[in-house]
């Protein structure tokens, strides 16, 4: 098997040289169909959120459940149902959109508290939280379909001993999100954190750009520059988003993704939220260089927040957007859009070899 992935990915990486993939949605017309379909696919930033009925221990902030999107997203998911916890239902609807989506499997994302400089979790500044502890007992619930990424927040006084525990509960990854756990990444306290998940081959994702869907304790946290000191450390580093954000958003962070994307090999960017309407201009910057940047790009929907195949009319055309907008399962109407602007199926594998086959971090003298 493992004979067969690398023999599959000489093969791609011949062909990506050659004639750019991102021109060709599903290598369909160059290489064996059924070869392409055993390809397994990964959706690398799918969230798991709970407002913590039935004790699942999640929470979610006024501020959040009182807004308009949560309201929107809970109609939308059909998460009340008599009888039912609402978190409950949320597992079932991402465990069917997943199951029915076609990708071979998604990560499911923790979301850690914020900590105050003593290092002990500070609720009143939390907006939401999703336990650790939760997502390994939804991924072992369903370890088909689901591989756990944790979240901890480096400023948390146990973050080590947190990051080896994960880490033996199978942990390939795990989360950070700078803006709404005020965690600045390049304060060099949180060296030897990067330098230990870069020993236990833990991929870091860092949250980068402008934040749209919740409360936001500081925007410059979320600056591409600030992966500099992780990547130093030698982590393999994912910068959720790859630095987008609104034509509205100032300032302008995409430019820094890229210029680091340069400089570090262990460096790569999520496509994730990237099919909503509000970030077709930056979604387009980076499809523009389709072998130096899109073959670093990872697939990654943002479950639940849904694509809008509309804003993309201009490029995909208003039958392709009309019938991609038409799919009802989220993963998949996300998944589809992006294969329609050719960086859909590539970018999922990318993924999936990326944690599952490609063990050893690069450093940037690689
Ligand atoms: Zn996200």
């Amino acid at each position: 098997m493992r004979n067969m992935m690398r023999n599959l990915w000489s093969r791609r990486t011949f062909l990506a040289s050659t004639a750019s993939p991102w021109l060709m949605p599903s290598f369909a017309n160059v290489t064996d169909a059924d070869e392409v379909q055993r390809s397994p696919t990964l959706d690398i930033h799918a969230h798991l959120f709970g407002i913590g009925d039935g004790g699942t221990g999640c929470r979610m902030s006024r501020s959040i459940t009182d807004g308009p999107a949560f309201r929107y997203l809970m109609a939308m998911l059909k998460l009340r149902v008599p009888g039912r916890t609402v978190d409950g239902r949320y597992e079932e609807v991402l465990v069917q959109q997943t199951h029915q989506s076609g990708l071979t499997k998604a990560a499911i994302l923790g979301q850690d508290a914020v900590y105050d400089n003593r290092g002990k979790a500070d609720w009143k500044r939390t907006s939401f939280y999703v336990p650790n502890d939760y997502v390994f007992t939804v991924v072992a619930r369903n370890s088909e379909l689901f591989i756990a990424c944790p979240s901890i927040n480096p400023n948390r006084g146990d973050a080590v001993e947190e990051l080896e525990r994960c880490h033996e509960n199978g942990a390939r990854l795990l989360k950070i999100h700078p803006p709404t756990q005020g965690v600045n990444v390049a304060d060099t306290r949180h060296s030897k954190f990067f330098r230990r998940c870069a020993e236990l081959n833990v991929i870091v994702l860092v949250h980068t750009g402008h934040e749209h869907s919740a409360p936001v304790i500081d925007k410059s946290l979320a600056a591409p520059r600030r992966l500099k000191l992780a990547l130093d450390q030698g982590c393999t580093v994912v910068a959720c988003h790859a630095g987008t954000g609104w034509i509205s958003d100032s300032p302008d962070q995409l430019p820094e993704f890229l210029s680091l994307l340069k400089r570090y090999p262990n460096l790569w960017g999520d496509t994730a939220v990237l099919g909503s309407a509000g970030r077709v201009r930056d979604f387009e910057r980076l499809l523009e260089d389709k072998n130096q940047v899109c073959s670093r790009l990872l697939h990654g929907s943002d479950f639940p927040f849904p694509a809008v195949p509309a804003a993309f009319a201009a490029r995909i055309g208003d039958t392709t957007a009309a019938r991609i907008a038409g799919e009802s399962n989220l993963l998949k109407r996300d998944f589809d859009l992006k294969e329609a602007l050719g960086i859909g199926r590539a970018s999922a594998e990318a993924a999936y070899d990326l944690v599952f086959n490609r063990r050893t971090p690069m450093t940037a003298s690689d």
